[in-house]
């Protein structure tokens, strides 16, 4: 298959655990897969030109958990985001067409793959559920709003064994704000809507307290050391922390287990944000992606 060597959308790029394969424009498409036999996963992007004709191809040399993924919402959300790329690359005036479609990927995105995991500890605003704006909070399930792909990313974990443990401040409880038991009932909630898609959650460990007051509150390690408590098979080999702040980033690593972070938006970062990313382990856009490329 022969891309279209003027087209300035034929730029794709492949990840794997940091690895990154350009495609240009001088190359077939089998050129570029026989080059790239160490890519066995990744997250992939091409201008509209190519997306119709290379999924096919993709198919072919992706893992089979991300194979699976080719044509699915997840898959195809990305893709949109891949059209931004190219619209923004059509638009600018920049020389290096390969390095204005690369640099919002790599900028946010550095994977890494985690064998032997058997327990994953989630943060849960801003990781299952859309975070409230500063100051606000979530406490009833009428406000909570699952991020895409939430459920599935779930329901894969609950497939191949893995417990799944959230952790979560909710210093709103001691601000008085809502109660233990609208937090117990909103994640009550939550675990009849994953029940929709053959998903759950093992366990849920809650900070109630305001900062400072506690040992409990993310980043500090209480909450952990309960879930520790009571699965004993947990050891800090086989856990990993997903979450979306510092504060999740630094817990794990105090604790001493790998973590990855959730960058939503990585045009805006905070000096926190830009901290959290160096100390995590892995850091990517989503649960979703968490899951498909760290944790398969
Ligand atoms: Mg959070
Ligand atoms: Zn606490």
């Amino acid at each position: 298959m022969m891309l279209n060597r003027t087209n300035h959308e034929s730029v794709i790029s492949v990840f794997r655990c940091g690895v990154q394969g350009v495609f240009s424009r001088e190359q077939t498409v089998s050129e570029f897969l026989d080059h790239a036999e160490h890519v066995r996963r990744g997250i992939i992007w091409a201008g509209r030109w190519q997306t119709r004709h290379l999924l096919g191809a993709l198919k072919s040399i992706l893992a089979p958990s991300v194979a699976t993924a080719v044509g699915t919402p997840a898959l195809t959300a990305r893709i949109a985001d891949i059209f931004c790329d190219a619209d923004r690359l059509r638009d600018t005036s920049c020389s290096s067409p390969l390095n204005c479609v690369d640099r919002p990927m790599i900028g946010s995105s550095r994977t890494a793959h985690f064998p032997g995991i058997q327990f994953v500890f989630l943060d849960r605003d801003g990781v299952i559920n859309r975070k409230a704006p500063d100051g606000a909070y979530v406490s009833r399930w009428n406000d909570f709003h699952t991020l895409p792909n939430v459920e599935s990313a779930i329901a894969a974990l609950n497939r191949s064994g893995k417990r799944i443990v959230v952790i979560t401040n909710q210093r709103g409880i001691a601000l008085g704000r809502y109660s233990r038991a609208d937090v117990d009932s909103l994640h009550a909630g939550l675990q009849e809507h994953l029940a929709q898609y053959g998903a759950h959650i093992d366990a849920f460990y809650v900070c109630p307290h305001d900062r400072e007051q506690c040992d409990c509150r993310k980043p500090k390690t209480g909450l952990l050391e309960q879930a520790f408590r009571d699965f004993p098979q947990i050891t800090a080999a086989n856990s990993i922390l997903i979450g979306d702040s510092l504060s999740d980033i630094q817990a794990a690593h105090r604790f001493g287990i790998p973590s990855i972070l959730i960058v939503h938006s990585p045009q805006s970062v905070s000096s926190d944000a830009k901290k959290a990313a160096s100390s995590a382990t892995a850091v990517v856009s989503s649960l979703f992606e968490a899951v498909e490329t760290c944790l398969f």
